[in-house]
């Protein structure tokens, strides 16, 4: 098959999913803060609606998944939004797009969160977290999020 067939298959099939919808759902964490000791509720998976196994969910802890959920939540005007942003980690020496403590700010690593989402993994719980959004989105926004695995393209 040559590149022209190719992309004439293609094309009509992005196009639909560059216009069509799908349900889109953000759960949190259930989290206490290893500074404050008050609880947040980090924004931890996001999965089509109704499908929280292990092989549906994205884990957003950083990177493209979390830049992705913090842009849904700002579009939402959800407050949790706020509390996603660039900090410094001094495990990782660097600034990255981080989840903080609602109530002081301090940096939720990225390794403690996937911790504890493995956790509600292992215990088959993922559709026991709270429902922080929920959002009808263009299907090819969830294509490219699950084609770059939480990396840059
Ligand atoms: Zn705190």
């Amino acid at each position: 098959m040559s590149w022209q067939e190719i992309a004439h298959t293609v094309r009509p099939v992005l196009n639909e999913a560059a216009t069509s919808a799908m349900p889109l759902v953000v759960r949190s964490l259930v989290y206490v803060c290893w500074k404050c000791s008050a609880t947040s509720n980090p924004p931890a998976v996001l999965h089509p609606g109704g499908a929280t196994d292990q092989y549906s969910i994205l884990e957003v802890t950083s990177g493209l998944n979390l830049a992705y959920v913090q842009e849904l939540m700002t579009l939402d005007h959800n407050p949790i939004a706020a509390t996603i942003k660039p900090r410094y980690s001094k495990t990782r020496g660097e600034r990255y797009l981080s989840h903080g403590c609602s109530h002081c700010d301090a940096l939720f690593g990225e390794f403690p969160l996937q911790e504890s989402i493995t956790a509600v993994l292992a215990d088959d719980a993922i559709a026991d977290l709270p429902i922080q959004l929920a959002a009808e989105r263009p299907i090819i926004e969830w294509w490219a999020l699950t084609s770059a695995r939480g990396d840059i393209f």
